[in-house]
Protein backbone atom coordinates (compact mmCIF):
# COMPACT_ATOMS: atom_id res chain seq x y z
CA UNK A 1 0.00 0.00 0.00
CA UNK A 2 1.20 3.27 -1.05
CA UNK A 3 -0.10 7.21 -1.77
CA UNK A 4 -1.02 9.12 -5.25
CA UNK A 5 -0.89 12.17 -6.02
CA UNK A 6 -1.58 13.74 -9.18
CA UNK A 7 -1.88 17.61 -7.91
CA UNK A 8 1.40 19.67 -7.28
CA UNK A 9 2.91 22.76 -7.73
CA UNK A 10 6.53 23.32 -7.69
CA UNK A 11 8.67 26.73 -7.78
CA UNK A 12 7.70 26.45 -11.62
CA UNK A 13 4.84 28.31 -10.41
CA UNK A 14 3.53 29.07 -6.61
CA UNK A 15 4.90 26.07 -4.97
CA UNK A 16 8.35 26.66 -2.86
CA UNK A 17 11.05 24.70 -3.76
CA UNK A 18 12.13 22.89 -6.83
CA UNK A 19 10.51 19.65 -8.32
CA UNK A 20 13.37 17.40 -7.38
CA UNK A 21 12.94 18.17 -3.57
CA UNK A 22 9.06 17.14 -4.11
CA UNK A 23 10.00 14.12 -5.47
CA UNK A 24 12.79 13.32 -2.75
CA UNK A 25 9.70 13.97 -0.30
CA UNK A 26 7.20 12.12 -1.59
CA UNK A 27 9.22 8.56 -1.22
CA UNK A 28 9.51 9.70 2.16
CA UNK A 29 5.89 9.64 2.33
CA UNK A 30 5.76 6.43 0.95
CA UNK A 31 4.40 7.87 -2.79
CA UNK A 32 4.54 5.76 -5.38
CA UNK A 33 2.65 7.79 -8.33
CA UNK A 34 3.64 11.81 -8.33
CA UNK A 35 1.99 13.79 -10.93
CA UNK A 36 3.03 17.85 -11.03
CA UNK A 37 0.31 20.60 -12.02
CA UNK A 38 1.75 23.70 -12.07
CA UNK A 39 -0.97 26.82 -13.27
CA UNK A 40 -0.51 27.03 -17.27
CA UNK A 41 0.61 29.95 -18.64
CA UNK A 42 -2.13 33.28 -19.19
CA UNK A 43 -2.90 35.22 -21.43
CA UNK A 44 -2.43 38.82 -18.65
CA UNK A 45 -0.24 38.92 -15.74
CA UNK A 46 -0.26 36.37 -12.38
CA UNK A 47 2.49 36.09 -10.17
CA UNK A 48 1.31 32.25 -9.59
CA UNK A 49 1.12 30.77 -12.55
CA UNK A 50 4.25 29.04 -14.71
CA UNK A 51 6.09 31.99 -17.18
CA UNK A 52 5.31 31.00 -20.99
CA UNK A 53 8.89 30.51 -21.22
CA UNK A 54 10.13 28.31 -18.62
CA UNK A 55 6.78 25.48 -19.71
CA UNK A 56 9.21 23.59 -22.14
CA UNK A 57 11.95 23.67 -18.99
CA UNK A 58 9.32 22.50 -16.59
CA UNK A 59 8.72 19.34 -19.14
CA UNK A 60 12.77 18.79 -19.29
CA UNK A 61 12.97 18.55 -15.70
CA UNK A 62 10.22 16.22 -15.01
CA UNK A 63 11.53 14.25 -18.04
CA UNK A 64 14.49 14.15 -16.31
CA UNK A 65 13.95 13.10 -13.18
CA UNK A 66 11.18 10.59 -14.71
CA UNK A 67 13.91 8.38 -15.62
CA UNK A 68 16.47 9.53 -13.03
CA UNK A 69 13.74 7.87 -10.22
CA UNK A 70 11.69 5.11 -12.46
CA UNK A 71 12.58 2.56 -9.79
CA UNK A 72 11.08 3.81 -7.14
CA UNK A 73 8.68 6.22 -8.02
CA UNK A 74 6.23 6.97 -11.01
CA UNK A 75 6.32 10.60 -11.55
CA UNK A 76 4.09 12.41 -14.80
CA UNK A 77 3.87 15.09 -16.21
CA UNK A 78 0.56 17.31 -16.21
CA UNK A 79 -0.78 20.91 -15.95
CA UNK A 80 -3.22 22.67 -14.08
CA UNK A 81 -5.21 24.44 -16.54
CA UNK A 82 -7.42 27.81 -15.80
CA UNK A 83 -11.14 27.62 -17.79
CA UNK A 84 -11.19 31.65 -18.64
CA UNK A 85 -14.90 33.36 -18.50
CA UNK A 86 -12.73 35.83 -21.44
CA UNK A 87 -12.29 33.09 -23.94
CA UNK A 88 -14.53 29.96 -22.40
CA UNK A 89 -11.77 27.42 -22.57
CA UNK A 90 -8.50 26.99 -21.75
CA UNK A 91 -5.54 29.19 -23.00
CA UNK A 92 -3.58 27.17 -24.72
CA UNK A 93 -0.99 28.77 -26.67
CA UNK A 94 1.91 26.84 -26.68
CA UNK A 95 0.86 24.31 -25.02
CA UNK A 96 0.10 20.91 -26.75
CA UNK A 97 -1.95 19.07 -23.82
CA UNK A 98 -1.72 15.97 -26.26
CA UNK A 99 2.36 15.66 -25.05
CA UNK A 100 1.47 15.54 -21.33
CA UNK A 101 0.38 12.48 -18.87
CA UNK A 102 -2.74 14.67 -17.53
CA UNK A 103 -4.15 17.58 -16.97
CA UNK A 104 -6.33 19.09 -14.52
CA UNK A 105 -9.60 21.67 -15.14
CA UNK A 106 -9.84 24.59 -12.92
CA UNK A 107 -11.65 27.53 -12.67
CA UNK A 108 -9.96 30.24 -10.60
CA UNK A 109 -11.73 33.57 -12.42
CA UNK A 110 -15.17 33.79 -12.30
CA UNK A 111 -14.56 37.14 -14.02
CA UNK A 112 -12.86 40.56 -14.47
CA UNK A 113 -11.87 43.52 -12.99
CA UNK A 114 -10.86 44.92 -16.38
CA UNK A 115 -8.80 43.00 -19.44
CA UNK A 116 -5.70 42.89 -17.72
CA UNK A 117 -7.02 41.79 -14.39
CA UNK A 118 -9.34 38.97 -13.33
CA UNK A 119 -10.67 37.68 -10.31
CA UNK A 120 -9.59 34.88 -8.73
CA UNK A 121 -12.18 33.80 -6.28
CA UNK A 122 -9.33 32.00 -3.96
CA UNK A 123 -7.28 34.95 -3.26
CA UNK A 124 -7.29 36.33 0.25
CA UNK A 125 -10.45 37.78 1.86
CA UNK A 126 -10.17 41.42 1.23
CA UNK A 127 -9.93 40.87 -2.99
CA UNK A 128 -12.82 38.38 -2.93
CA UNK A 129 -14.99 41.40 -1.31
CA UNK A 130 -13.39 43.79 -3.98
CA UNK A 131 -14.84 41.42 -6.97
CA UNK A 132 -18.11 41.18 -5.37
CA UNK A 133 -18.80 44.53 -4.86
CA UNK A 134 -16.85 46.19 -7.73
CA UNK A 135 -17.83 43.69 -10.79
CA UNK A 136 -21.40 42.07 -9.05
CA UNK A 137 -22.76 44.60 -6.60
CA UNK A 138 -22.27 42.50 -3.75
CA UNK A 139 -24.88 39.86 -5.42
CA UNK A 140 -23.00 36.46 -4.01
CA UNK A 141 -25.85 34.08 -5.71
CA UNK A 142 -25.01 35.83 -8.94
CA UNK A 143 -21.13 35.02 -8.42
CA UNK A 144 -22.04 31.75 -7.48
CA UNK A 145 -23.90 30.64 -10.42
CA UNK A 146 -21.53 31.94 -12.53
CA UNK A 147 -18.51 30.11 -11.06
CA UNK A 148 -20.65 26.08 -11.18
CA UNK A 149 -21.74 27.98 -14.78
CA UNK A 150 -18.17 28.04 -15.69
CA UNK A 151 -17.29 24.34 -14.34
CA UNK A 152 -19.88 23.19 -16.26
CA UNK A 153 -18.88 24.67 -19.64
CA UNK A 154 -15.57 23.26 -18.72
CA UNK A 155 -16.59 19.83 -18.63
CA UNK A 156 -18.43 20.42 -22.07
CA UNK A 157 -16.07 22.16 -23.80
CA UNK A 158 -12.92 21.00 -22.69
CA UNK A 159 -12.87 17.23 -20.98
CA UNK A 160 -10.57 17.54 -18.42
CA UNK A 161 -8.81 13.93 -16.81
CA UNK A 162 -9.55 15.71 -13.77
CA UNK A 163 -12.10 18.46 -12.40
CA UNK A 164 -10.25 19.90 -9.12
CA UNK A 165 -11.43 21.49 -6.42
CA UNK A 166 -15.25 21.69 -7.20
CA UNK A 167 -16.80 24.02 -4.64
CA UNK A 168 -13.76 25.94 -4.28
CA UNK A 169 -15.91 29.08 -3.87
CA UNK A 170 -16.58 28.44 -0.50
CA UNK A 171 -12.70 29.35 0.24
CA UNK A 172 -13.90 32.75 1.40
CA UNK A 173 -17.57 31.64 3.05
CA UNK A 174 -15.58 30.44 6.17
CA UNK A 175 -18.43 30.65 9.02
CA UNK A 176 -21.03 30.85 6.33
CA UNK A 177 -20.19 34.36 5.93
CA UNK A 178 -21.73 35.01 2.78
CA UNK A 179 -24.17 31.97 1.83
CA UNK A 180 -25.32 28.83 3.24
CA UNK A 181 -24.44 25.42 1.65
CA UNK A 182 -27.81 24.16 2.97
CA UNK A 183 -29.50 27.09 0.70
CA UNK A 184 -31.86 25.64 -1.83
CA UNK A 185 -30.04 27.44 -4.61
CA UNK A 186 -26.71 26.27 -3.63
CA UNK A 187 -27.69 23.14 -3.53
CA UNK A 188 -29.41 22.64 -6.92
CA UNK A 189 -26.28 24.42 -8.68
CA UNK A 190 -23.81 21.77 -6.88
CA UNK A 191 -26.17 19.30 -8.20
CA UNK A 192 -26.38 20.42 -11.82
CA UNK A 193 -23.17 20.63 -11.93
CA UNK A 194 -22.41 16.90 -10.67
CA UNK A 195 -24.73 15.78 -13.46
CA UNK A 196 -22.36 17.68 -15.81
CA UNK A 197 -18.96 15.82 -14.17
CA UNK A 198 -21.36 12.44 -14.01
CA UNK A 199 -22.25 12.92 -17.86
CA UNK A 200 -18.58 13.53 -18.44
CA UNK A 201 -15.11 11.80 -19.07
CA UNK A 202 -13.73 13.78 -16.09
CA UNK A 203 -12.61 12.51 -12.81
CA UNK A 204 -13.80 14.29 -9.98
CA UNK A 205 -10.54 15.64 -7.64
CA UNK A 206 -11.10 14.89 -3.74
CA UNK A 207 -8.61 17.83 -2.37
CA UNK A 208 -6.77 18.15 0.85
CA UNK A 209 -5.26 21.55 -0.19
CA UNK A 210 -8.06 23.81 2.40
CA UNK A 211 -8.13 21.56 5.33
CA UNK A 212 -4.39 21.04 5.40
CA UNK A 213 -3.53 24.76 4.82
CA UNK A 214 -6.07 25.78 7.60
CA UNK A 215 -8.00 27.60 4.50
CA UNK A 216 -11.47 25.80 5.09
CA UNK A 217 -12.63 23.34 7.71
CA UNK A 218 -13.48 20.74 5.57
CA UNK A 219 -12.46 19.03 2.15
CA UNK A 220 -13.34 20.03 -1.41
CA UNK A 221 -15.89 19.26 -2.05
CA UNK A 222 -18.33 19.21 1.03
CA UNK A 223 -19.28 16.21 2.44
CA UNK A 224 -22.49 16.17 1.24
CA UNK A 225 -21.38 16.56 -1.94
CA UNK A 226 -19.62 13.53 -2.20
CA UNK A 227 -22.59 11.79 -0.59
CA UNK A 228 -24.54 12.84 -3.53
CA UNK A 229 -21.66 12.24 -5.97
CA UNK A 230 -21.20 8.63 -4.94
CA UNK A 231 -25.04 8.46 -5.14
CA UNK A 232 -24.31 9.34 -9.02
CA UNK A 233 -20.99 6.88 -9.39
CA UNK A 234 -19.02 9.53 -9.96
CA UNK A 235 -15.56 8.50 -10.47
CA UNK A 236 -12.87 9.94 -8.09
CA UNK A 237 -9.06 10.59 -7.29
CA UNK A 238 -7.41 12.20 -4.06
CA UNK A 239 -4.97 14.67 -4.38
CA UNK A 240 -3.37 17.57 -1.88
CA UNK A 241 -2.89 20.09 -4.46
CA UNK A 242 0.58 20.37 -2.61
CA UNK A 243 2.83 23.75 -2.57
CA UNK A 244 5.33 22.28 -0.34
CA UNK A 245 6.78 19.06 -0.37
CA UNK A 246 5.66 18.13 3.52
CA UNK A 247 2.22 18.58 1.89
CA UNK A 248 1.81 15.71 -0.44
CA UNK A 249 -0.07 13.09 1.57
CA UNK A 250 -1.75 16.22 3.94
CA UNK A 251 -4.81 14.58 5.72
CA UNK A 252 -4.88 11.30 3.00
CA UNK A 253 -5.30 9.43 6.43
CA UNK A 254 -8.51 11.27 7.36
CA UNK A 255 -9.96 11.65 3.74
CA UNK A 256 -9.46 8.34 3.02
CA UNK A 257 -11.60 7.17 6.26
CA UNK A 258 -14.20 9.41 5.66
CA UNK A 259 -14.25 8.50 1.73
CA UNK A 260 -14.65 4.42 2.91
CA UNK A 261 -17.51 5.88 5.36
CA UNK A 262 -19.28 7.48 2.58
CA UNK A 263 -19.19 4.23 0.39
CA UNK A 264 -16.31 5.00 -2.17
CA UNK A 265 -13.60 1.83 -1.59
CA UNK A 266 -11.49 2.95 -4.77
CA UNK A 267 -10.02 6.11 -6.40
CA UNK A 268 -9.29 6.30 -10.21
CA UNK A 269 -5.46 6.19 -10.85
CA UNK A 270 -3.71 6.90 -13.95
CA UNK A 271 -1.73 4.10 -14.53
CA UNK A 272 -0.35 3.05 -17.60
CA UNK A 273 -1.55 5.71 -19.89
CA UNK A 274 -5.34 5.24 -18.37
CA UNK A 275 -6.95 5.70 -15.57
CA UNK A 276 -8.79 2.28 -13.55
CA UNK A 277 -10.36 2.55 -10.28
CA UNK A 278 -8.11 1.24 -7.22
CA UNK A 279 -8.74 0.09 -3.88
CA UNK A 280 -8.21 3.09 -1.14
CA UNK A 281 -8.25 2.83 2.54
CA UNK A 282 -6.23 4.18 5.83
CA UNK A 283 -3.19 2.07 4.51
CA UNK A 284 -2.76 3.89 1.01
CA UNK A 285 -4.56 2.66 -1.95
CA UNK A 286 -3.46 -0.62 -3.33
CA UNK A 287 -1.83 -0.63 -7.30
ZN1 LIG B 1 -6.44 25.29 -8.19
ZN1 LIG C 1 -3.54 23.60 -7.61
Amino acid sequence: MSWVNFHTHSNFDDGNVQIEEYVKDALRQNVSILGFSPHNPLPFHVDWVIKKEDFKEYCRTVQTLKEKYKDRIRILLGLEMDFLPSINSFYKEGIDLSTLDFHIGSVHFVNFFNENKGWAIDENAEIFEKGLNEIYNGNIKKVVKDYFKLIRNMLKLENPDIVAHLDLIKMNNKGEKYFSEGEEWYRREVLDTLKSIAKSHSIMEVNTGGIARGKTDSLYPSIWILEEAYDMRIPITLCSDAHKPEQITAKFKEAAVLLNAIGYKEIYILHKKTWAPHPISVSGVEL
